[in-house]
């Protein structure tokens, strides 16, 4: 085996491991990344609207919120207890942990 050949050799080789790791990299981001990824729910979106929705449960008038109230501690909410995560009433979107809206079912303990 000649020189050329050993080096071309190394040049594929590395590629391949490059190629591989970007893979691994394509396949793992998304699934964590996703919820994040989700686009955040507008306060003048119609729905939102129609349902009360805030970003922050404390700027609500709505006398139907009873103190404590927030997407974080709704059974409609599946993301962490801070930032945002989805909510089955707007999928596709995702709401804030602070945030509120007149759909708010307690949590079941
Ligand atoms: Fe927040 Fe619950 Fe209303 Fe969804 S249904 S926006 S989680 S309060």
């Amino acid at each position: 085996m000649s020189q050329k050949d050993i080096d071309s050799r190394r040049r594929f080789l590395k590629l391949a491991a490059g190629t591989a790791a970007a893979a691994v990299l394509m396949n793992g981001l998304p699934r964590v990344a996703r919820a994040d990824d989700l686009p955040h729910l507008s306060e003048s979106d119609p729905t939102a609207k129609a349902l009360g929705y805030v970003e922050d449960a404390s700027t609500t008038k709505n006398p139907k919120r009873k103190a404590g109230d927030t997407c974080a501690n709704c059974q409609f909410y599946s993301g962490g207890a801070t930032g945002y995560g989805p909510c089955q009433l707007f999928p596709g979107k995702a709401v804030s942990a602070k945030g509120w809206c007149i759909s708010h079912t307690a949590k079941q303990a």
